[in-house]
């Protein structure tokens, strides 16, 4: 997910797939199976490769910069406070009390959002290594037994 978003960060431009046989398209160009909840290619109908594509839930992937849909003051106010968190200096001049009441009310936001998401973030890390520990596990049980 982290090299997903690192890619992101260089998208800068509109959502694009390509066929096989007939190259690349601009998401809008592209056909829309309602049913399947599918893109495809316009002129033959075939499955489409993402340019970018990032899974984010079950049936959820976002296909442009996931970055570009943060509100740019939204953005800046998160820079803020992470600036903030990370070097342990307040963003307005004078002492803790000096602070505008918005400032405490955008980290509130800000940080609750961050704990969310690292929670998500450590419980995803949980379930791939437990997947890979019963993987191992089984790998383990196939071995033939040694006969002594
Ligand atoms: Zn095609």
């Amino acid at each position: 997910m982290e090299k997903g978003l690192d890619r992101s960060r260089q998208c800068q431009e509109e959502p694009q797939a390509a066929c096989e046989q007939h190259g690349w398209f601009i998401h809008t160009e592209l056909a829309f199976d309602e049913e399947k909840g599918m893109y495809s290619c316009p002129n033959c109908g075939g499955q489409v490769r993402w340019k970018f594509a990032l899974p984010l839930w079950k049936n959820y992937t976002v296909f442009s910069c996931p970055v570009q849909q943060i509100d740019p003051e939204a953005m800046f106010i998160m820079r803020i406070v992470f600036w903030s968190e990370e070097i342990g200096i307040l963003p307005f001049a004078g002492g803790l009390l000096d602070q505008p009441n918005i400032y405490f009310e955008a980290r509130n936001i800000v940080m609750s959002e961050k704990a969310i998401v690292m929670d998500e973030m450590r419980e995803n890390a949980e379930k791939k290594s437990k997947a890979s520990h019963q993987q191992h596990d089984i790998a383990n049980q196939r071995r033939p037994r040694q006969r002594g």
